[in-house]
């Protein structure tokens, strides 16, 4: 789409790639070594996806000039997609294992299973795993080569997310990125980076939010967000769901 190419605004800065070095503190990144050998065997390697995207946008100009879509129409069609329903879906496990300890053990151990058991399934989520972020531990997600997310429970990918910057910089420095969404951890606290591949796709598990032992599952699922369940940030507040 044509979108392709403009930063989201809450990442303007990973533009930059010298913004804020200073951040290093304790994040370490523990790239599984299969990260560098990972097997793309998706049909999206760069060169087509210039050509994709270019036939995309040819499509997209010649339905609009014979007037059957509104690009605004197709703009708030992505949008669902991206920030609507793919992210609810994810919100309804993390808010079941929020709540049902079994299901969380299960999602944890067979993610693609436990998350299947809820209906979302299909592609690019064959083959879930899911990681949990603790007091000491927190998680977050990239693919380094393109764009691998898991769309059945998240639905489409960011534009950031697809992004050179955020691609190269959260392996480097995820304490820097994690800064310009705004998000700082406790200075103990370890930052695991998880390369998304074309065999495993991750979601991030995030803390229950203090305070939220009042809450119903579905209100709980209120407070996750999209970027909570890729690493980039936090559920919401418990104060935030009216009662
Ligand atoms: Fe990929």
């Amino acid at each position: 789409m044509t979108q392709q190419n403009t930063p989201d605004n809450d990442a303007t800065n990973l533009a930059d790639p010298n913004t804020d070095q200073s951040r290093q503190g304790s994040a370490s990144q523990q790239l599984p070594r299969e990260h560098h050998q990972h097997h793309h065997e998706h049909h999206h390697d760069h060169s087509h996806l210039d050509d994709t995207a270019l036939r995309v946008r040819s499509l997209e100009t010649l339905l609009t000039q014979k007037g059957y879509i509104e690009p605004e129409a197709l703009n708030v069609l992505i949008d669902t997609y991206e920030n609507k329903v793919g992210p609810r879906n994810g919100a309804k496990v993390i808010a079941k294992a929020w709540t049902n300890d079994r299901y969380r053990q299960w999602l944890l151990s067979d993610a693609t299973a436990a998350i299947a058991s809820l209906d979302f399934s299909g592609r690019q989520g064959e083959h879930m795993v899911v990681v949990e972020n603790t007091a000491q531990v927190h998680n977050m997600v990239v693919c380094t080569l393109c764009s691998c997310y898991p769309w059945p429970v998240l639905g489409l990918p960011p534009t950031w997310y697809k992004s050179a910057p955020y691609r190269s910089r959260v392996v480097i420095d995820p304490a820097s990125v994690l800064a310009e969404f705004g998000v700082t951890l406790e200075p103990h606290k370890k930052i695991t980076v998880w390369d998304s591949t074309a065999e495993v796709r991750y979601l991030v598990l995030p803390e229950r939010p203090a305070n939220s032992e009042h809450l119903t599952e579905e209100q709980l699922a209120a407070l996750v967000t999209r970027d909570a369940m890729i690493g980039t940030g936090l559920p919401l507040d418990s104060s935030l769901v009216s009662l």
